[in-house]
């Protein structure tokens, strides 16, 4: 069976993720609801989503929509039927029995609730029609989010079932996980647990609504959400939903429950319309006053809200054994909610899935937690955990491991996929090498390079890891959710606030040192993007020699924000290739003015449609929908170039001053329209010189070096302005950029 047409039914939130994903992957599908006008609205609101759902907006007519009463034929000619309507039972039972009657022999039917166990939604389907019927579990929002838990029922015919789940992770790139048919499957059972321990133990241990956050985030790697942060983007009136149908579902025994009472702050939140973002606020609110916006944040005890406290945990780094134990309120926080999750999330094997594994990967992939409970548990050392935890009773994993005190209990990683994914490799490098902000993993015959830091901001570690890694073909790849943010400004602050340049220049030019050395080395560089690749992280993947990028990668040059100009070859590159193309031959100001549109704005694309029209990535540069295969992929291109010779460094041939003249009529113009303000203008000024090539004419020679070099001196002149710096603090501090 081949999936060729996919009609979807509902297209709410779910239903319209789902349909614009399978128009990423190019599946024909057509998008039902009760009326039209609600698939078409629904239409509209894919095209204006952000971050995009569509890899391609220009696709958008490519998801045909219509009613479920004039327009039910095309469920005949589909081969799934999606049903993602409002979680009620006896609606989705009435769809059912309409689309049995419409679909053609074979074509599965599914469901994506979250809650309705499968013997329920199938309960009225004759054993013919079960053998098609599955729940197909996706999470919001469809492009971004990983998991797709399917369960499946006893009559299920299991060719079709792994059909469907190939489908789903080949051409969706979906982590598809088979799960049994337990109330809220893996991801939500566990990750809602999570939640709630983290809220309760907030309350009992009287912290505060950023203190909880501040722990339960970045430093256990979960997103920076934290809790509360992530309470009031789901929304705390759906959260309230959520745990009510938990609380039905679950046995009277099940720890669940203890964390599940009602809080009354919350029912007052819910009853006032304090239901988070999508309402008038929730633990974090907005507050307006005339001109001013001050982020609040609520006091548990007390129902006020105050000025919301940035929390400096002073660890920039997941190191959980660290965490629990701070001898501090933090650390008894860190452990207390950390030791629970170990606990429930173990006593759920085998119970929800035989495979403890596909609990971790569901965390990952459906809540972006850098690790689950089990690596957690391996992290922090089964020996430590044993010797602060002795009441696991009813819990045979807990049992069985407190016996063998195995530390390497762990074993395969991803058990889901037949993929061979940069989990799996890892467990299995020669040696590993590295420094505090990468790994070296070394095999036989290539190495990798994971970077390790915040984001992957890169620093001087970064570049060193780099380098040490090219005496072997090399692959930078890592499992987190950004390949890298670009150059670590606190870092480059730093050195600036001490007035120290000079550590700066010799960082800028380390780091074009090295990625001159990757694009040049012996053997091959491939980068393998994913999530952020911006700045400084665009440069270490434009100098590799070969890209496999994810289609959700978010790539650009965005110095120019930040009052600096790309410097690590950036401008270079760019340059090159736009030099590459018919125009520049016919105009030798052609290419320098589409880079310093490009650059000057800092455009970013987020999709690698939007990445090859300016450039950013080639056609030649292979795009991969599934996260996972990024590694296969990767190693297949070190395969097909056994006989790589690395390229013949670049010249080029720049207009100087003749061009110049017509970037400063730009930026007159935007300075006039008072787009730009003066510093905008001195760093475009800097970025015209470079692109021009400098005190350069069109007959003559410029070597990449020399590029370096202009782009070097323009990156020192505007380091060391007030205004570069004033840029440089507020978007470390706010996120945002400064307009100066
Ligand atoms: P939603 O309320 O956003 O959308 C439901 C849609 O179904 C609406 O457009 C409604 O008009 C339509 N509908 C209702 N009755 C219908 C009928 N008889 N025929 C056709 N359309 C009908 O809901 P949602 O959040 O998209 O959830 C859909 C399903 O996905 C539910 O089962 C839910 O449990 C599940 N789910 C939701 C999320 C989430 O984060 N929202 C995540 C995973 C799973």
């Amino acid at each position: 069976m081949k999936i060729k047409n996919v009609v979807v039914i509902g297209s709410g939130t779910m239903g319209s993720g789902i349909a614009a994903h399978l128009c990423n992957a190019n599946i024909p599908v057509t998008l039902l609801d009760l009326k039209t006008e609600i698939s078409e609205n629904a239409r509209d609101r894919i095209h204006k989503s952000r971050p995009p759902l569509l890899i391609d907006k220009s696709k958008i007519n490519n998801i045909k929509v219509g009613n479920i009463s004039d327009d039910f034929d095309v469920v005949k000619n589909a081969d799934w039927i999606v049903e993602a309507v409002v979680e009620r039972i006896d609606i989705k039972h009435k769809i059912y029995e309409k689309i049995f009657k419409a679909r053609k022999d074979g074509a599965i039917v599914s469901s994506n609730t979250s809650s309705i166990p499968i013997k329920v939604l199938s309960e009225h389907l004759t054993d013919v029609e079960k053998k098609d019927f599955c729940i197909t579990h996706f999470f919001n929002p469809v492009r971004y989010m990983g998991l797709l838990e399917i369960v499946k029922n006893e009559n299920n015919d299991l060719n079709k079932i792994n059909q469907l789940k190939e489908f789903c992770e080949i051409e969706l790139g979906k982590g598809a996980i088979i799960c049994n048919d337990t109330p809220g499957f893996l991801g939500n059972r566990v990750g809602v647990y999570a939640m709630q321990v983290a809220m309760t133990e907030a309350f009992k241990m009287k912290l505060s609504v950023e203190e909880a956050d501040a722990i339960f985030g970045r430093p256990m790697g979960i997103p920076k959400t934290g809790v509360f942060g992530l309470y009031d983007l789901i929304g705390i009136d759906l959260m309230a939903d959520v745990l009510k149908s938990f609380i039905k579902e679950l046995p009277d025994t099940d720890e669940f429950h203890e964390v599940a009472k009602e809080i009354p702050l919350v029912k007052k939140l819910i009853e006032t319309g304090y239901t988070g973002r999508k309402g008038k606020g929730g633990f974090y609110r907005m507050n307006k006053t005339g001109a001013s916006k001050v982020m609040e944040a609520i006091n548990l005890e007390s129902g006020d809200y105050f000025p919301s406290k940035k929390i400096d945990v002073k660890s920039d780094k997941v190191d959980l054994r660290a965490l629990i134990n701070r001898k501090d309120k933090y650390g008894e926080y860190a452990w207390s909610v950390l030791s629970k999750i170990i606990k429930y999330a173990s006593s759920l094997v085998p119970g929800i899935t035989k495979e403890f594994n596909d609990i971790d990967e569901a965390m990952r992939l459906g809540f972006n937690w850098a690790k689950g409970p089990f690596e957690m548990l391996e992290e922090i050392g089964v020996k430590n955990f044993f010797d602060k935890v002795d009441d696991f009773t009813e819990n045979s994993f807990l049992e069985n491991l407190s016996k063998t005190k195995n530390e390497d209990f762990y074993g395969e990683r991803q058990k889901y996929t037949n993929i061979e994914t940069l989990g799996k490799v890892k467990k299995t490098a020669s040696s590993i090498d590295g420094n505090d902000s990468a790994k070296i993993y070394r095999f036989n015959d290539y190495n990798i390079v994971e970077f390790t830091t915040k984001a992957n901001a890169l620093n001087y570690d970064s570049m060193d890891a780099l380098k040490n890694a090219t005496d072997k073909p090399l692959i930078i790849i890592n499992e987190s959710m950004q390949f890298s943010a670009g150059v670590n400004l606190t870092y480059t602050m730093e050195f600036a606030d001490k007035n120290d340049f000079k550590s700066i220049e010799k960082f800028i030019k380390y780091f074009q040192e090295t990625c001159k050395h990757l694009k040049y080395s012996k053997y091959p560089v491939i980068s393998a993007p994913s999530g952020l690749t911006l700045g400084g992280g665009f440069e270490v993947m434009v100098q590799s020699n070969f890209v496999a990028s994810h289609t959700n990668i978010v790539v650009g040059l965005v110095e120019t924000l930040v009052g600096l100009i790309p410097a690590g070859g950036g401008c270079k590159e760019m340059l090159a290739r736009w030099l590459d193309t018919n125009e520049a031959k016919a105009d030798p100001n052609y290419a320098p003015l589409k880079v310093f549109d490009i650059i000057g704005y800092g455009r970013t694309a987020s999709s690698p449609v939007e990445a090859e029209p300016m450039k950013y990535l080639r056609p030649s540069d292979k795009k991969i929908m599934n996260r996972n295969s990024l590694l296969e992929v990767s190693k297949k291109i070190l395969l097909d170039n056994k006989d790589f010779k690395a390229p013949n460094e670049l010249q080029f041939k720049l207009p100087g001053k003749a061009v110049r003249g017509e970037m400063d009529k730009i930026l007159d113009k935007l300075y006039n329209d008072k787009v730009i303000l003066d510093h905008g203008v001195l760093v475009a000024k800097e970025l015209a010189h470079v692109l021009s090539g400098g005190d350069t004419t069109i007959d003559k020679t410029l070597s990449e070096d020399d590029l370096f070099k202009l782009e070097l001196d323009a990156f020192m002149k505007l380091m060391e302005t007030q205004k570069t710096k004033d840029r440089i603090k507020h978007t470390l501090k706010t996120g945002k950029p400064l307009v100066n």
